[in-house]
């Protein structure tokens, strides 16, 4: 009947909703993943170009090689879910959190000014700190570095990229556990 393949219809068109989900899904951690981020910055770019204050913050896990090779991947594995966890968190639901690549993620910041990202990046990046894993017993904790960028009516989603892993970079040789800020033309320590 007429019926029966409307609710056949529903199943398939809610099945699609699933798979179009998880192919945007990281399988570890749940949140966003590469592909999903790609659309969005892409989407952010076109639309909100110049109309809102737009940013990325890259976070990336300090030393997470060292977690792996002492305690294990299943156990950095473990880590990597606490720090997603961890940075869905510490922002608000305007922000777009996906794992960008292995142990790094990315922050899409959606607000009101510059200030508001920075502070945005160290409370993000903190919160990694401040989320002890225990493993047999002991507690791990791990830091993580942080990179933001300003999007600017000049950039294209990729630039955006270049420079917030500029400035990621720039925190990684400034001593790690910090975030920089890349303003166009250099880096800057958030605090
Ligand atoms: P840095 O402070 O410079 O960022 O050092 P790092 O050790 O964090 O960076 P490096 O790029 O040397 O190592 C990243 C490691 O992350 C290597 C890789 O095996 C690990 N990794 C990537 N994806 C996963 C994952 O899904 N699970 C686990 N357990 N490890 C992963
Ligand atoms: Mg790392
Ligand atoms: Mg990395």
């Amino acid at each position: 009947t007429l019926g029966d393949k409307s609710t056949e219809l529903e199943s398939v068109k809610s099945k699609l909703e699933e798979y179009k989900r998880l192919a945007d899904t990281d399988p570890l951690t749940h949140i966003w993943n590469r592909r999903a981020f790609d659309k969005e910055i892409a989407q952010i770019y076109n639309s909100n170009k110049g109309i809102l204050f737009n940013a990325l913050i890259l976070v990336d896990i300090d030393r997470f090689k060292d977690i792996n090779d002492r305690f294990g991947h299943p156990v950095g594995d473990e880590v990597l879910k606490v720090v997603a966890r961890a940075l869905k968190q510490s922002v608000t639901e305007n922000e777009f959190v996906a794992r960008y690549g292995g142990e790094e993620f990315a922050i899409l910041f959606c607000g009101s000014s510059l200030a508001a990202a920075r502070q945005l990046a160290e409370v993000a990046r903190r919160a990694i700190n401040q989320s002890p894993f225990t493993f047999q017993g002991k507690e791990l904790r791990v830091a993580a570095s942080a990179g933001l960028a300003e999007l600017t009516p000049k950039d294209d989603e990729k630039s955006l990229v270049v420079r917030a892993d500029e400035a990621l970079y720039a925190a990684k040789r400034g001593g790690r556990n910090c975030g920089y800020w890349n303003d166009g033309q250099a880096n800057h320590r958030l605090v």
